[in-house]
């Protein structure tokens, strides 16, 4: 019982100290979304750049059509879960890792969890459901060739980070494509070195002051670097 109250009580004054600098800081320390986590180890540079941004997004309307069609996607997904016995609690939960030292935050929100999936002879463990859709023909259909594991690194980074603040080890995946609602669906394992990684380089391109050395590209003249919002503070 000692033990437990002296393994607690540094860990509840380093959260106390977290909370106090994010009331002195609530303009400064902007927390960091998960879902653009991908870009630490996509491009650390620009993910640095993303950090220090209050940027308005330059196709703000697609993105949210895009929004509200993926919305109305786990909508239905979650009502045919429903449809088949299983019931998704946690909606929408809010999953935050923060530094203890300095008040930074990541933040995410989780689709829900599965906690009933004896029916489908899958065991008693809680499951993080992420649903998510997919646009593009060639895409699903790599998807359904490689596997969730062998897809995009973006998903399985924020699924992995999500379902390792939880607490959780196992993750349903529901994929629906947008052109004809075929879905996907997958039982997989945290990557948790992958998140407790991507975590961790997080939140070293946090603290720093300046724009990291390492870039995506090599060269100015690349196709990249017309797609990218930050061409000009990187060249
Ligand atoms: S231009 Fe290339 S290297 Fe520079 S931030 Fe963008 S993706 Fe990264």
């Amino acid at each position: 019982m000692v033990s437990d109250l002296e393994s607690f009580l540094p860990m509840a004054s380093a959260i106390g100290r977290a909370i106090d600098l994010l009331h002195e800081n609530k303009e400064k320390i902007r927390p960091f979304g998960i879902n653009d986590l991908w870009l630490v180890r996509d491009c650390p540079r620009k993910a640095w750049y993303k950090m220090q941004s209050s940027r308005a997004i330059t196709n703000y309307s697609q993105l949210k059509r895009i929004g509200n069609i993926n919305n109305e996607i786990k909508r239905n997904v979650k009502t045919d879960l429903f449809g088949i016995g299983l019931t998704v609690k946690n909606q929408g939960k809010e999953v935050i890792a923060l530094d203890p030292e300095t008040g930074l935050m990541i933040s995410g929100r989780a689709d829900g969890i599965l906690d009933n999936l004896e029916a489908l002879n899958m065991g008693s463990k809680d499951h993080l459901l992420s649903i998510s859709s997919c646009g593009e023909r060639n895409e699903f259909t790599s998807l359904k060739e490689k596997g969730f594991e062998h897809w995009h690194l973006k998903h399985r980074i924020q699924v992995s980070i999500i379902a390792h603040l939880l607490k959780l080890t196992r993750i349903i995946v529901i994929v629906e494509s947008r052109n004809d609602s075929q879905r996907y669906y997958e039982r997989v394992k945290i990557d948790k070195i992958l998140a407790r990684r991507t975590l961790e380089r997080c939140f070293t391109i946090m603290k720093m002051s300046c724009a990291p050395e390492k870039r995506k590209c090599q060269s100015c003249h690349q196709w990249e670097v017309k797609c990218c919002e930050y061409r000009e503070e990187c060249w």
